[in-house]
């Protein structure tokens, strides 16, 4: 079908038409893991606080034990948590413990293990033998070494991981301003559909579609703001997907296709959405919407249940990557474990199972297609964990031969 837009043309025209977010929201940030951070954060105190013992021993003035093995008065013990104990003189050492402050004075700690093990055993005794010396500095991290009060921990457009979320709880910030989540509306349309609790009458299915997106858009970081599920009937769409439009996103499934019941382009054109692209040359998936109305992106999505959630993976995933100041997941190259047919004149997504079997770290994952109906067949691509992209007339595919593959939604929660 010439005129339609190639998928890379219509995710271009998409993804011109997404900002970022510039709402932001207060959110705790071990909560908001993953959003991006729109402030910037500073520390607000050194970091060790102070010079930290990095290992159970004998916090030593290195002078004292640079001739080698030496034998000092313990003058006090300092756990981690305590206040850091007296000052030490010369010819003394503190018995200390990881994670414990290091006290003026010295300068190294020597290891439990290089010392007398009789001496060493001896917490309450009144000297310990550092066998094998230790140097200034030896196992002590310096105050403020990893960082400095009022440095930057972490700037606006940081992504919030766990390791960040730790360092922003050490430096003294647990919440902050993060960019708010999008805000999304689901309508489903279909006179066929009962929802899952009910046994579907003649002629019905059930509505796997609004159940369905609301995972992926979940999987994507947003938020669900609203969902219906109407019939093929003017009015009550009209209705729906008026009160969708108030979010960041609309995502409507179904009637939007060529049929005398999808009337959804044209009632949301009436409603005032500018159309952007009606179709792509694309397989599962062709019937694909898109449109905006003021800083709402709106997406209607064929009905197929496979070929809702591909153009969710290929189009709407992207989209709300980049209203959320995220890079959508990344492409990556298999090795085919089972040939793939030849391409068409649309591009073709092929459900496949990735497993890693190689062992090998550098080694593509084998991607085996799964036992699939087509673009009605939600329980073989329940199967898939990525797509195979068959590209634009391409030639037929043996095992062992490379294969760009898109992943699908990963949650791990
Ligand atoms: P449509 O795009 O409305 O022509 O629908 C295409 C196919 O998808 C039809 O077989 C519908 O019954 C089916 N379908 C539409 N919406 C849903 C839904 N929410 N859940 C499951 N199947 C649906
Ligand atoms: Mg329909």
């Amino acid at each position: 079908m010439p005129g339609l837009p190639t998928v890379d043309e219509a995710l271009a025209a998409v993804l011109a038409r997404v900002e970022r977010c510039s709402a932001t929201c207060v959110a705790t940030f071990h909560e908001a893991v993953g959003s991006v951070l729109a402030e910037e954060i500073r520390a607000d105190h050194d970091h060790p606080p102070f010079r930290r013992s990095k290992v159970d021993g004998y916090a030593v003035r290195s002078a004292d034990v640079s001739t080698g093995s030496t034998t000092l008065r313990i003058a006090c013990r300092i756990a981690a948590g305590t206040p850091p104990g007296d000052c030490i003189r010369p010819g003394e050492a503190a018995r200390i413990f990881t994670g414990a402050a290091v006290p003026d004075g010295a300068d190294a700690v020597a290891m439990q293990e290089r010392c007398a093990a009789a001496a060493a055993d001896d917490d309450d005794g009144s000297s310990v033998r550092v066998e094998a010396g230790a140097a200034s500095a030896d196992n002590l991290v310096p105050q403020g070494a990893e960082c400095h009060r009022g440095a930057v921990v972490a700037s606006p457009g940081d992504v919030v991981t766990p390791g960040l979320v730790g360092a922003l709880n050490s430096a003294g910030a647990w919440r902050g301003l993060v960019l708010a989540p999008p805000r999304v509306s689901i309508v489903a349309t279909g006179s066929e559909l009962v929802p899952a609790t009910d046994v579907p009458g003649p002629g019905q299915i059930r509505n796997s579609n609004a159940p369905s997106i609301f995972a992926a858009v979940r999987a994507c970081g947003g938020a669900v703001i609203r969902e219906a599920t109407v019939g093929d009937d003017a009015e009550a769409m009209r209705e729906a997907l008026r009160n969708g439009l108030d979010g960041d996103l609309l995502v409507v499934t179904g009637g939007v296709s060529v049929g005398d019941f999808d009337l959804v382009p044209q009632l949301l054109e009436e409603l005032g959405v500018t159309k952007v692209l009606h179709g792509v040359k694309l397989q599962p998936g062709k019937p694909l919407w898109f449109g905006v109305k003021g800083g709402t992106l709106v997406f209607g999505l064929p009905g197929n249940p496979v070929s809702a959630l591909v153009n969710m993976a290929l189009f709407v995933r992207p989209a709300m990557a980049k209203r959320m100041g995220r890079a959508a997941p990344r492409n990556f190259r298999g090795t085919l474990g089972a040939p793939v047919g030849k391409g068409t004149w649309r591009r073709k997504y092929v459900p496949a199972s990735a497993r890693d079997l190689s062992g090998g770290l550098d080694a593509a994952p084998v991607v085996t297609p799964v036992a699939f109906q087509g673009s009605g067949d939600l329980f073989g691509f329940s199967r898939a964990n990525c797509l195979v992209v068959v590209p634009e007339d391409s030639a037929p595919r043996m095992a062992g031969d490379p294969v760009e593959c898109v992943p699908l939604f990963e949650v791990m929660r």
